[in-house]
Parts: C-alpha cells; sequence; structure tokens
C-alpha cells in the first residue's frame, strides 16, 4: 500500500508550540482529517482537501482516515495538544485492530505535540516535578466506577493529579464528584490549578486552594492540576500569582 497516515499533536494552541516535525507533516499531507477547530488551526494549502466532523465520532473519523489512506492519499489525522493523550492516536490504532486487515500494510506514524498539561504546567511553574499521574473525568468512554477507583488510588499514593475532561455540559456533576473525594484525603490548602485555554487567547490561569475550587470554575478547556501534600507555592509579590512546584526531594523542607 501506498498511502499514509500519521496522526499529528498541533499543541495547546499557541502556534509557536507545534514543532517543526508536526508541521512538516501537515505540509505533505494531501487530506487533512479532524474535529473542526483543530482542523481549523492548519493554515489552508492549495489541493489540500480538508475533512472536519464533530467531536463524537473518533473511532469513524479514524476508519475514514485509514480508509482514503488505503485509497493511496497521505491522510494527516490533526489532534490538539499530543495525539496520544485522550485522543485520535489511540482512536487509529482500534480501527486499525478491529478494521480492514488490509490496513495494517499502511504507513502509520505519530507525530507527538505538547499536551495540555506540560503547557499548563510550565504557565505556573514545576507543579509535577514529583511523580504525578493524569487521568481524563470524561465517563462517555468509560464508567464512572472506574474514574473514581483510580482517583482514590491516586490521591492515596499522593500523586499530583492532571484532570483532563473535566466538565461539560452533557457530564455537569462528575468534576464536582471528583473534588470531593480528592477533599477527603487532601488538606483544604492544597494548591489547584485551573488552567483554561492555555496557548490561546483567551488563556485564563487560575491558582486557588482546593477548599475554594467549585466545578462552575472550570469548563471544557480547563485543565485541572491538584497538587500532592508535598506540592507547595512560593509567594512573588502582594497581588501578584504565586509559583507552584512540586519538589523532587523529599529533604526540602519550607
Ligand atoms: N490530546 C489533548 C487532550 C484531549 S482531551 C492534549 O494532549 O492536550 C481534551 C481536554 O484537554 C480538555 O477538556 C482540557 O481538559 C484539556 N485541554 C486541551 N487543550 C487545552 C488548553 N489549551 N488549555 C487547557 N486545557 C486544555
Amino acid at each position: 500500500m501506498t498511502g499514509r497516515i500519521t496522526i499529528v499533536g498541533l499543541g495547546p494552541g499557541d502556534p509557536r508550540w507545534l514543532t517543526p516535525a508536526a508541521s512538516e507533516a501537515l505540509a505533505s499531507a494531501t487530506d487533512l482529517v479532524g474535529y473542526g477547530p483543530y482542523v481549523g488551526r492548519v493554515p489552508e494549502q492549495p489541493g489540500q482537501r480538508r475533512h472536519v466532523s464533530d467531536n463524537r465520532v473518533e473511532l469513524d473519523r479514524a476508519r475514514f482516515a485509514l480508509d482514503l489512506a488505503a485509497n493511496g492519499a497521505r491522510v494527516a489525522v490533526v489532534s490538539g495538544g499530543d495525539p496520544g493523550v485522550f485522543a485520535m492516536a489511540a482512536a487509529v490504532f482500534e480501527a486499525l485492530e478491529t478494521g480492514d486487515p488490509a490496513w495494517r500494510g499502511l504507513d502509520i506514524h505519530v507525530e507527538p505535540g505538547i499536551t495540555a498539561m506540560l503547557a499548563a504546567a510550565a504557565r505556573v511553574g514545576a507543579p509535577l516535578g514529583g511523580d504525578f499521574c493524569a487521568m481524563s473525568l470524561s465517563d462517555n468512554l468509560k464508567p464512572w466506577e472506574v474514574v473514581e477507583k483510580r482517583l482514590r488510588a491516586a490521591v492515596e499514593a499522593d500523586f499530583v493529579v492532571a484532570l483532563y475532561n473535566p466538565i461539560s455540559s452533557a457530564r455537569p456533576w462528575q468534576l464536582g464528584a471528583a473534588l470531593t473525594i480528592v477533599a477527603e484525603t487532601r488538606g483544604p490548602d492544597t494548591p489547584v490549578i485551573l488552567a483554561r485555554a492555555v496557548g490561546r487567547p483567551d488563556e485564563r490561569i487560575r491558582i486557588l486552594a482546593l477548599g475554594e475550587v467549585e466545578a462552575s470554575l472550570a469548563d471544557m478547556s480547563t485543565m485541572v492540576i491538584i497538587g500532592a501534600s508535598t506540592t507547595r507555592r512560593i509567594v512573588k509579590g502582594d497581588g501578584d500569582t504565586p509559583y507552584v512546584y512540586t519538589p523532587r526531594s523529599y529533604g526540602v523542607r519550607a
């Protein structure tokens, strides 16, 4: 088979966070496939076809992309952030595993991007400096009991926890439930970072204490990072946003 498929990470928003390798993959594609707002972030190119879909049908989109490639196209499937983090790369491989065996002869690549968690962390300091874990709070594709169990275990193990997909109009209560679980173990002063639309014009970063976080402060463009027991703030000046970091060494004392 001559077709090719590259699953490309566009980064969180700022075009300067797109890697040169990702730019090359986009520029050399005959066809772009992806959720509308992500395809919209790629500069138009004469002769390049754009196939825009909504955000709910990842597997259908993956099959469509594999089929295009099987017919000889050079396809770039675009994802926000990194395509391997709660995004299209896993959908493409799931479609590959369950689909037409001939698709396995295609040239398939994943082009990494900066995931939202890393961009959000960089804005405030180094909250992911110690051990951390990342979870999606979405229960569209997995049962809520699994989310609860993992979250309890992560908090119990004292990981910093980065939450993707914290809330949406279709999933209004999950973040509140998650915060309640976290507050059973972590103190009310634990730093929580709400990083919205990082790298986009409407970016907003807030650092709050766990005790004052409300689910309504987040939306579907928000990344929530909950500190471990060792995560701390460094105060700058009055009214300035503090730095937040998690020391690597357990020997460090405030
Ligand atoms: N593949 C993406 C994540 C997709 S899941 C990545 O690697 O970043 C979608 C979730 O990612 C959103 O609900 C939000 O929690 C987070 N997210 C994506 N882009 C973001 C951004 N620019 N700022 C903050 N959070 C973002």
